[in-house]
């Protein structure tokens, strides 16, 4: 079977976890703070907080950053549903903005669009997500949410080693956030972090991730109604290795994407996803013409030894968001196409070139041609 996703977990990552197992010190150890100053380095941005899950970190970007009841955050109509149900949750609005079609990502022009459109709403943030590492133009919108005096949160969960506008995601938002589920490129089980260049932002999730305490001259002190997000010390302690051998997985990964490329360029039923300097391709999703059967399709390729998967929801289809804000596949026809449409293929540092091969035939003798 050539699986979907394969964290690169190895000996030496296990042999650091079970240290800490031996240790007894679970939580607040060495290694979370390893971990942090190891994507500090990687990401060239200066503060970072780990966290328990990506959706632990963006709902602690919006706790501080203020947003709050009343105000709506605009947030791409696809992709992951976290993104959006940490807004619900802390009482603010969600407004959609449909995507791209060959980057899943949101354009300057659409977030524009939808400030424009939108001026009788009490917009107070921007969230970007860069779909599976796709680097969505952060220094243009940096630039919009600015002159509209918004906030910028960067949903990075897929985009650990994207760049864009020169440098690393993180750079030119208030806050970005990553995940370390297992279906993304590294992996501490369940896991997250919030990056930023604002050292206050990451100062109060350190606080709010940890019951709302701090310690004033050896004084325990509750500031906050914080919650409790951190990591163990034990999944740091898987994460270290990984984030230190994670640039030519990148680069492994770009390669592999090209590959993908040069085999399925002539078929006409698949459209591929834009190919741009920077992308970390956490996933590899391509578009399947309207009249092929997606699910079939995944179903033949899985009797066939691959796994295969959607990508991620519209929101505008899903019940919850359909029922509260009235809209439906015709509000993001985009977003809509991509989640009835999209299917990604496996992508990974450990896959072959001969499984590239592979699954790009065996995909071409199931579609025809
Ligand atoms: C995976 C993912 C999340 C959620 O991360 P968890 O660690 O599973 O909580 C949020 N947003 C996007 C875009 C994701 O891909």
């Amino acid at each position: 079977m050539i699986k979907l996703a394969s964290p690169d977990i190895r000996s030496e990552d296990i042999g650091r976890a079970v240290a800490v197992l031996q240790s007894g010190q679970l939580v607040q150890g060495e290694n979370v703070a390893a971990f942090e100053e190891a994507l500090g380095s990687f990401t060239g941005i200066e503060h970072c907080a780990v966290v328990s899950s990506g959706t632990a970190a963006l709902h602690l970007a919006l706790l501080a950053l203020g947003i709050r009841q009343g105000d709506t955050v605009i947030v791409p109509a696809f992709t992951f549903p976290a993104t959006a149900n940490v807004v619900e949750n802390i009482g603010a609005q969600v407004l959609l903005c449909d995507v791209d079609p060959d980057s899943y990502v949101v354009t300057t022009d659409a977030v524009e669009e939808i400030i424009i459109n939108n001026r009788d709403k009490h917009i107070t943030a921007i969230m970007v997500v860069h779909e599976f590492g796709y680097p969505a133009d952060i220094r243009a919108i940096q630039k919009i949410a600015q002159s509209n005096g918004l906030r910028l949160i960067e949903d990075a969960a897929c985009a650990l080693g994207t760049f864009s506008g020169g440098y690393h995601v993180g750079h030119y938002s208030d806050a970005a956030c990553f995940s370390f589920h297992p279906r993304k490129a590294i992996t501490t089980g369940e896991g997250g972090a919030v990056i930023s260049n604002d050292k206050e932002i990451i100062e109060r999730i350190n606080v709010l991730r940890n019951h709302g305490i701090i310690v004033r001259e050896g004084e325990m002190d509750f500031i906050d109604a914080g919650l409790n997000y951190r990591m163990t010390d034990f999944q740091a302690a898987l994460g270290i290795g990984q984030i230190e051998r994670f640039s030519p997985e990148v680069e492994r990964r770009r390669y592999l994407a090209g590959l993908y490329h040069e085999h399925l360029k002539h078929q006409k039923s698949v459209r591929l996803p834009r190919l741009v300097d920077g992308h970390a391709w956490q996933s590899f999703m391509v578009v399947l013409e309207e009249t092929v059967l997606r699910d079939l399709v995944i179903e033949k390729l899985f009797n066939a030894g691959i796994q295969t998967n959607i990508g991620a929801q519209a929101l505008n289809c899903l019940s919850y968001y359909a029922r509260k804000y009235g809209v439906n596949a015709n509000s993001c026809p985009v977003a809509s196409n991509l989640y009835k449409h999209g299917l990604v293929l496996p992508l990974y540092g450990k896959l072959r070139n001969d499984d590239i091969e592979i699954i790009c035939g065996k995909i071409c003798s199931i579609i025809g041609e």
